[in-house]
Formats: C-alpha cells, structure tokens, sequence
C-alpha cells in the first residue's frame, strides 16, 4: 500500500498513454516514456493531441482517387480523356453517340 500502489498507478498511465498515442499514430515508445514520467498528466497531454491518422488517410485516399478516375481514349487523337467527358479537350471530337471501348 502506499508508494507500490502509486508506481502502479503510474505504470498503467505510461501503458495507457503509449496506447491512446498509438491509435493517434504516433510514437507509442516515446510517448510511454511520457506518460511514465509525467503520469495521469501524460495521458491527458496525449488525449489533447490531435491524431496524426485521419488526415493523412485522407490525403492518400484523395491522392488515389485522382489517379484512379475513371478514363478513355479518343478515337480520334487517341488522348486519353475523363471517362465523365461528352467531348474530347484535346481534338473536340464527341463521344455521346460513340461506344468507346474501355478497359
Ligand atoms: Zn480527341
């Protein structure tokens, strides 16, 4: 009792501040080493930090998105085009009453 309960109270804040800056993507070995020298304090310090992971997910995801549209190639010019486009940017040609072939 006393000083043992303590270090244990410590301890589970060190454990629990290295696991909240994990799911924040975030170096959980540093922030145990925190969270083991500042206590409850570390894991408050940590519940304050914004997390790392949502924007950097949807930066990669819009990254993706961009190189994932959908498109096609011109018969005309044989540019490649957006799959959404009436009409070809490159030479005018128009693909609403074409079937272009895609891949
Ligand atoms: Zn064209």
């Amino acid at each position: 009792m006393g000083v043992q309960l303590i270090l244990t109270v410590w301890l589970i804040c060190g454990v629990v501040t290295a696991i909240i800056a994990g799911s924040k993507d975030r170096n959980w070995v540093g922030w145990l080493l925190i969270g083991l020298v500042l206590g409850i304090f570390g894991v408050i310090l940590i519940a304050c930090m914004p997390s790392l992971s949502p924007q950097l997910v949807a930066v990669s995801s819009a990254h993706q998105q961009a190189e994932h549209r959908a498109s096609k190639t011109c018969p005309e010019c044989a540019e490649t085009v957006l799959m959404e486009a009436n009409v070809c940017k490159h030479c005018g040609f128009r693909f609403n009453s074409v079937k272009t072939i895609s891949s």
